[in-house]
């Protein structure tokens, strides 16, 4: 399966939150804190790879708690997608990828 590494640069470069048709306002309301307080305990040691799961970097943290319909994916725009030369696409919707 594709993986991608669990890190802050990463997540800068995801544009699923920014971009992406799917990632629905109401996921984006609800996601907000918890992806807070993940990313402020990945900030301490500006490392992700012991979190378990944010709302973002799909191809790396898993399929969303909350996105559940696919009106569309940005991920080949993505630099993320580009640089671990992934070909799947709906990372929030399937593990892995579909
Ligand atoms: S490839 Fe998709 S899921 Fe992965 S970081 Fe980029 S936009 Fe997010
Ligand atoms: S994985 Fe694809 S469909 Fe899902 S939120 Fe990211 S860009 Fe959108």
């Amino acid at each position: 399966m594709e993986r991608v590494e669990k890190n802050k640069e990463n997540l800068m470069k995801c544009i699923c939150m920014k971009k992406c048709p799917s990632y629905t306002f109401a996921c984006k309301v609800k996601s907000m804190p918890s992806n807070t307080a993940e990313l402020l305990k990945g900030a301490v040691k500006g490392d992700l790879s012991k979190t378990d799961h944010i709302e973002g970097v799909f191809c790396a943290f898993g399929k969303s708690n909350c996105i559940t319909d696919d009106k569309g994916c940005v991920c080949p725009e993505c630099a993320v997608y580009k640089e671990n030369n992934l070909t799947k696409v709906y990372y929030c919707l399937d593990e892995g990828g579909r």
